[in-house]
């Protein structure tokens, strides 16, 4: 712990603030340097580091700004498009389902047909039906008597 507050000490005594305005960092603290010291030159320099900053980030926003409208423009573009797929899969559908309903009423065309057919000839089925039960049960009958 000692060492290595010597270590940090002198470093801590070679510094101090500018008492005059500018409130930078100096190197030294002896009153030559105090005296030597002008604010306008560093203060020069912090404001040509800042503007560099500003115009570094001013960059970087217009890069990101082109970067985010070209993302933009292409999800747009991909928004397009899918809406157009999903025009054309809705419209092949529909024609499918067209297609289908056709279908289904030409079945229950075929349908309503053969079942008319059976009620036409059922009259003549019911007498076949009823004279073979007839018969069946007379053979019954006959072969097994109580
Ligand atoms: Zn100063």
């Amino acid at each position: 712990m000692e060492t290595r507050q010597r270590a940090l000490k002198p470093r801590i005594c070679d510094q101090s603030v500018c008492q005059k305005g500018c409130g930078l960092l100096l190197s030294g603290h002896s009153m030559d340097t105090t005296k030597k010291h002008s604010c306008v030159e560093p203060l020069r320099a912090v404001k040509r580091a800042l503007e560099e900053r500003g115009a570094g980030l001013e960059h970087a926003s217009r890069m990101a700004r082109l970067r985010w409208n070209r993302a933009e423009q292409s999800l747009v573009a991909q928004v397009a498009t899918l809406q157009n797929e999903a025009q054309l899969a809705a419209l092949t559908y529909q024609q499918r389902l067209q297609r289908y309903l056709l279908h289904i009423s030409s079945i229950v065309e075929q349908i309503t047909g053969y079942c008319k057919n059976q009620s036409d000839s059922s009259t003549a089925a019911d007498m076949q039906s009823h004279t073979s039960d007839h018969s069946t049960l007379k053979q019954l009958q006959v072969s097994r008597p109580f």
